[in-house]
């Protein structure tokens, strides 16, 4: 029997005397797959991570926000996905002293943020219920720990030798007091108003370009996240994914963007519910950019959209809404799991063992033309229903209204739910919305990073919202590239007074979230981790603390636990647009940039032998010109001439379609890279190799024409499959627009161009 067995069948036994309703035991946990934190929630607080909140040194001290109207603009606005949102947290007025970390001394931090804050010393912080919410809060080390394979003399020698690992908080923003305590924890030293020589590691709170004068160290930011998080530029990576991968992507539900997909998303309604009477879909409509709620209603009827095509409407990600999730105590809840990006090259994920979940505040009903409105009923966002008076703030980590995630778990496992394949399904989740999203950070990466220059490496903590469908499937909601990382909460203590007292919970899951990611990144870890084979690796983290100067005391085993590359034996073969990005990158040419010119997609072409006395580079650049043009419409803020990675993409599944006619899709774009490489590869050794023979199919100058793409394409099943029953989440059975996406691109719009008249743009 496991260690780890053990501990969950003594939280089951503590729930079941804990009157939490366990009646049954999952009997076959596997600790590999079962990711359940070490130190789940009905473990006491303090037996499970932690000094209570009196015995602490952290400078844990009250915040009172002065005239603070309970508005919900001001309420819980930590959560920031995009630059914008980083206006829309609270100013909360006073100044910040607080206690450094080191030295005891206090710290007078002038915060370029405006961020100013007032904390009112130690001990006193916590008035009425808060006092009890402080003493119950867990940070210290268990003694009992077991320590790892490694010899601890050693270790501790290495410790002494070290200098701390030194972090530069100053940019930390929301999550500095979990920084802090993790710091402490680990004994690295804290810079809070940052340092003129170069830091380990830089902590920003919002952005890479919170900083943009590091050329070393690591920051806790990839550029490009946010805006790759934004909800319509993840509905385009996940989308590239499912025409490839229709299956394999089937966990994110259908969606539109808005306003461009519009009357695609009226038509595909209408003709769903002509041929199946008894459809009455719900959809969400969530604005891009968005986030804890702002601006998401649901609709059941395409007029009811408030967002009507036009050129000034609002961005917006239009969604089928999943209308049966799955229910504890009558409410609708999802979840929060912390995933690590350690890093992109090669591609190394972590997630954390334990998450949050956030339930809804009021009895969820299956959604009806009356309860649409009911926002305590259909969103789960923290921030909106801590408004509601039903919210139920708690010390434990069970129950309440924010709980962890491994008490619901244990909850399902004692009804018999079989929480092994939950957790290998959410994995599975997590690890392929990374492989989608890794492309384009490779071409922002690259860009604020160029190979050769000096700057940081980069990783990043994110935050995956996950909502379990009643049959027990989980769902990506959204991915947060700033998730909250606040372990206090806001409580009005008197009208119009707000203070931020601690939060158990949160403290509980994201202190070790944040310790065990500077664990990961501790660069003489990194070092001396990489000469022992990998299954090693996780248990030494969980051993003494090496390199800290802290003799003896030990750290809680991981609570991140790595997937991937552990899993790339299965997720490998779905890394196809990332080698669609090589070649992209290869031909990007100038450092810095992240568009291809028409110069260097010929260059694509020429050297990887793709034209031909069929497809003439006057069809090239037309191509270039129509998909550029297209895109460039459909990305109107965007700074940049030339082709965009997406783009790129969809010319070369373009290319693909139009060389491999026969295949599905997927083996058309990989039997094409095979080409590309093979060719490129050969011009690496110096031959210069032949044209490659062209397409046996005879092909006139019109064969990109609408009529023979069309025919290819309804020739492959892979294009209908994302609509195909079974395949997707539930019904309604909808075709997903990424189809009628590209069919309306190259294949109409080529067309047009391939007329006499549009021979001036192009050169052969
Ligand atoms: P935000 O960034 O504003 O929080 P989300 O995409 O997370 O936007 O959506 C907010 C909430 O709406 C989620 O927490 C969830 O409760 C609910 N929700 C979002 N998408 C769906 C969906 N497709 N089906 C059902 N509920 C959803």
């Amino acid at each position: 029997m496991s260690d780890h067995y053990v501990k969950v069948k003594v939280q089951l036994e503590q729930m079941k005397s804990s009157g939490e309703g366990v009646e049954k035991e999952e009997a076959d946990i596997i600790e590999d797959e079962v990711l359940v934190a070490s130190s789940p929630a009905s473990v006491s607080p303090i037996q499970a991570s932690g000094t209570p909140a009196a015995q602490r040194e952290t400078p844990k001290t009250s915040v009172t926000c002065r005239n603070q109207s309970k508005s919900r603009s001001k309420l819980g606005k930590d959560e920031k996905n995009t630059c914008t949102k980083q206006d829309s947290v609270p100013a909360l007025q006073g100044t910040i002293v607080a206690s450094n970390a080191n030295s005891g001394k206090p710290v007078n931090r002038k915060d370029n943020e405006q961020q100013m804050l007032q904390i009112k010393g130690t001990g006193k912080m916590l008035q009425g219920k808060t006092e009890t919410n402080g003493n119950t809060v867990p940070i210290h080390l268990p003694e009992d720990i077991k320590v790892g394979p490694h010899n601890k003399e050693d270790a501790n020698k290495v410790a002494k030798r070290r200098k701390p690992v030194t972090v530069d908080t100053f940019k930390a923003k929301t999550s500095l007091e979990a920084l802090k305590l993790s710091i402490r924890q680990l004994k690295w030293k804290e810079f809070p108003v940052g340092r003129r020589s170069a830091c380990d590691i830089y902590w920003h709170g919002v952005s890479f370009h919170d900083n943009d004068n590091i050329i070393s160290g690591q920051v806790n930011k990839f550029p490009g996240m946010i805006e790759m998080l934004r909800k319509i530029n993840l509905t385009r990576a996940v989308r590239t994914m499912q025409e490839l991968f229709p299956e394999e992507y089937n966990f994110y539900p259908r969606s539109w963007i808005l306003p461009e997909e519009y009357q695609l998303f009226s038509t595909q309604i209408s003709l769903a519910k002509d041929s199946d009477l008894s459809q009455k879909p719900t959809f969400i409509i969530k604005p891009d950019g968005g986030s804890q709620g702002d601006g998401i209603y649901l609709i059941r009827d395409p007029g009811d959209l408030r967002v009507i095509a036009g050129s000034h409407t609002k961005q917006s990600v239009v969604q089928e809404y999943i209308h049966k999730p799955l229910l504890i105590d009558k409410l609708k809840f999802d979840i929060r799991l912390y995933v690590l990006v350690k890093s992109l090259e090669p591609l190394e994920i972590y997630i954390a063992k334990e998450g949050l979940s956030r339930f809804c505040t009021e009895p969820y009903q299956e959604p009806s033309q009356k309860n649409l409105s009911h926002v305590f009923m259909h969103l789960t966002n923290y921030s909106l229903n801590v408004q509601s008076g039903n919210f139920v703030h708690s010390d434990s980590l069970s129950s309440g209204s924010k709980r962890t995630f491994s008490s619901v778990l244990y909850r399902l496992a004692s009804k018999g739910v079989d929480i092994k394949k939950v957790w290998s399904d959410i994995i599975s989740l997590v690890i392929k919305t990374i492989i989608a999203l890794v492309p384009e950070l490779k071409v922002y990466y690259q860009a604020d990073i160029p190979p050769g220059k000096p700057g940081p490496t980069c990783f990043q903590i994110l935050g995956f919202d996950i909502l379990l469908m009643k049959n027990l499937k989980p769902v990506l909601l959204e991915v947060n590239a700033n998730p909250s990382m606040r372990i206090e909460h806001e409580q009005e203590v008197s009208p119009g007074v707000f203070e931020y007292v601690p939060s158990p919970v949160d403290e509980e899951v994201k202190v070790g979230v944040i310790r065990d990611t500077l664990r990961l990144m501790d660069p003489a870890q990194k070092k001396s981790l990489t000469s022992y084979p990998e299954h090693q690796q996780e248990e030494m983290l969980g051993s003494p603390v090496r390199g800290t100067g802290e003799e003896g005391r030990v750290l809680p085993s991981m609570c991140l636990k790595q997937v991937f590359p552990k899993y790339t034996k299965q997720f490998s073969y779905l890394r196809t647009v990332e080698r669609i990005t090589a070649l992209f990158l290869r031909f990007l040419g100038v450092k810095g940039n992240m568009r291809l010119g028409p110069t260097g997609f010929r260059t694509f072409i020429r050297n990887c032998k793709l034209s031909n006395s069929h497809f003439s580079m006057a069809t090239v650049d037309i191509l270039y010109i129509d998909i550029t043009r297209r895109w460039a419409s459909m990305l109107p803020d965007s700074r940049e001439a030339g082709m965009g990675l997406q783009a790129f993409v969809e010319a070369f599944f373009y290319l693909a379609q139009r060389r491999f006619k026969s295949l599905p899709l997927r083996e058309q774009v990989v039997s094409l890279l095979e080409v590309c490489e093979a060719q490129l590869e050969n011009q690496g050794r110096g031959d210069p190799g032949g044209a490659l023979p062209e397409d046996s199919t005879a092909s006139t100058r019109r064969s990109v024409s609408c009529g023979r793409t069309q025919t290819g394409r309804t020739q492959h099943p892979h294009h209908m499959s994302t609509s195909a029953p079974g395949q997707a989440l539930s019904a309604p059975q909808l075709c997903s627009p990424a189809t009628p996406r590209r069919a309306s691109s190259q294949d109409y719009r080529l067309h047009q161009r391939l007329r006499p008249t549009h021979k001036g743009n192009v050169e052969n």
